[in-house]
C-alpha cells in the first residue's frame, strides 16, 4: 500500500472522522492511481486508510482508522440492515440504501427504486473500484428482491450492472404515492430521495390550499399535496422532462394532471411575473438546486437565498404557509434560517413552525457536519 503524508491541520478532522482529504491538506504522496488503499501518515503515524482519487481536488475519502485495508461487506451489511428496519411495511420502495460517507462508505450512492437500485460513484477512486463495490452490494440487493442494478456514472451514460436491462422510468412508492423515476436519463439517480418526509409533510398541510411548487421536478410536493387535497398544484421548473415524469406520476396516483399546472420557466423570472400579475398561492415550497458548492460561494447564496425567499413571501397569500428547502451543504442550519427573517422577507407575519433536516436513510457522521446538507423550514 502507497503512503500520503498529510500536513498538520488534517490530522484532527480525520481523528474526528471527517472522511475528506483535500490535496493542498498532503504534503507527499507515492504516486498511486485512482482506487488505490492508500495509508494516511503523519509524523510517521498512521492515522487510516483512505481510496485515492488521482484527478479530483478531493484527494483521498478517509475509510478506517488503522493500517489495515477496509472491510465493504459489514458496513453493506449494517447500511442495508437500517432500512429493512426503517421500511418494513413496504408502503416506501424507494429510498437510499447506501449513503456513501455517511454509512461509512465513502463515494458511493445506492438509491433503491422497487426492484430497481441504482449505483453512483463520486469521483475517480469510487469510479476505479465500481466492479468490486458491486460484487459486494450484488448479492445483498439480489437478497431483498431487487432485479437490477444500474450504474449511473456523473460523466458517462447510464449502464446496467447486474441484472436485465433497464431502458426507461420505474415505479416505486413514497409512503403509499407512486413515484415514477427515470433511472436512466434524470437527474443524480432518478429522484432526490432525500425529501420524502418533507414531501408527506406538504401533503399533511396542503387541504384546500393553492400550492406553488417551485423547482419541482419530477413532482413530488405537488402530487402528495393534490393527494392530501389541495385545490390545485402548479409546479414550476427549467427541466421539460421533469414535468413528463411527474405527470407520469399523477396518472399513476389516479389524479389527472390536467387539473394541475405545470409551467416550464426560470422560478426567479415566473415569481416576478407573478407578483407583477398579483398572483397568490395559500402554500408555497421552495427547493432549488444547491446555491453553494463551495465554501467561497457562501456569501453569493445566502444573498440569493435572501433574494428567493423574499419572492416566495410576495406571493404568498395571508395564512398562507411556506416551505423553504436548502440542500447547500455550504449553508448551515442557522445561517439558512437567517435568510427567512423579517427583513429578507419584508414582512413580520410569519413564524418558523417546524424545521427538518435529512430523513433517517441518509444518515451522516458526526465529525463531518457538512453532510448534513439538506435544511427544511415550515413558516405560517
Ligand atoms: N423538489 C424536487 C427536487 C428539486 S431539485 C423534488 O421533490 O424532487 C432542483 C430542481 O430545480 C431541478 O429539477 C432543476 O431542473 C430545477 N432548476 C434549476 N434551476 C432552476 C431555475 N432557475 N428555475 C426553475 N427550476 C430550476
Amino acid at each position: 500500500m502507497k503512503t500520503v503524508r498529510v500536513k498538520e491541520r488534517a490530522v484532527g478532522a480525520v481523528r474526528r472522522g471527517h472522511p475528506w482529504i483535500y490535496r493542498d491538506q498532503i504534503d507527499h504522496s507515492q504516486g498511486a492511481i485512482s482506487g488505490d488503499w492508500v495509508r494516511i501518515e503523519h509524523r510517521g503515524e498512521v492515522l487510516g486508510v483512505g481510496m485515492w482519487d488521482a484527478r479530483s481536488p478531493l484527494a483521498v475519502r478517509v475509510w478506517a482508522p488503522g493500517g489495515a485495508e477496509p472491510a465493504l461487506e459489514g458496513r453493506l451489511d449494517r447500511a442495508l440492515a437500517w432500512r429493512d428496519l426503517l421500511f418494513a411495511d413496504g408502503s416506501t420502495t424507494a429510498y437510499r440504501g447506501v449513503n456513501g460517507e455517511g454509512d461509512r462508505a465513502p463515494g458511493f450512492v445506492v438509491d433503491r427504486y422497487g426492484d430497481v437500485a441504482v449505483l453512483r460513484p463520486d469521483g475517480d477512486g469510487a469510479r476505479a473500484r465500481i466492479e468490486w463495490f458491486a460484487d459486494a452490494l450484488w448479492p445483498r440487493l439480489a437478497a431483498r428482491g431487487v432485479a437490477s442494478l444500474v450504474l449511473r456514472d456523473p460523466d458517462a451514460p447510464a449502464s446496467t450492472l447486474r441484472g436485465p436491462d433497464v431502458a426507461g422510468p420505474v415505479a416505486a412508492l413514497e409512503h403509499g404515492v407512486p413515484l415514477v423515476a427515470d433511472v436512466v436519463r434524470g437527474q443524480k439517480t432518478g429522484a432526490f430521495l432525500d425529501q420524502r418526509e418533507n414531501r408527506r409533510r406538504v401533503g399533511a398541510l396542503a387541504r384546500g390550499r393553492r400550492v406553488l411548487n417551485l423547482f419541482s421536478y419530477a413532482g413530488g410536493f405537488s402530487l402528495h399535496a393534490a393527494l392530501g387535497g389541495a385545490a390545485k398544484t402548479t409546479s414550476v421548473d427549467t427541466a421539460m422532462a421533469a414535468h413528463e415524469s411527474a405527470q407520469r406520476s399523477f396518472r399513476r396516483a389516479a389524479v389527472d394532471p390536467a387539473g394541475h399546472d405545470f409551467v416550464c420557466a426560470d422560478a426567479f423570472a415566473f415569481l416576478a411575473e407573478a407578483a407583477r400579475a398579483g398572483k397568490r398561492w395559500d402554500l408555497v415550497v421552495s427547493d432549488p438546486p444547491s446555491f453553494a458548492p463551495r465554501e467561497s460561494a457562501k456569501p453569493r447564496a445566502l444573498a440569493a437565498y435572501r433574494k428567493l425567499h423574499r419572492a416566495c413571501a410576495e406571493v404568498l397569500a395571508p395564512g398562507g404557509i411556506l416551505c423553504a428547502a436548502s440542500c447547500s451543504s455550504h449553508v448551515p442550519e442557522r445561517d439558512f434560517v437567517a435568510t427567512l427573517d423579517d427583513a429578507a422577507l419584508g414582512r413580520s407575519d410569519l413564524s418558523l413552525r417546524e424545521l427538518y433536516g435529512p430523513p433517517a436513510d441518509h444518515p451522516c457522521v458526526p465529525g463531518w457536519p457538512e453532510g448534513r446538507y439538506l435544511k427544511f423550514a415550515v413558516l405560517s
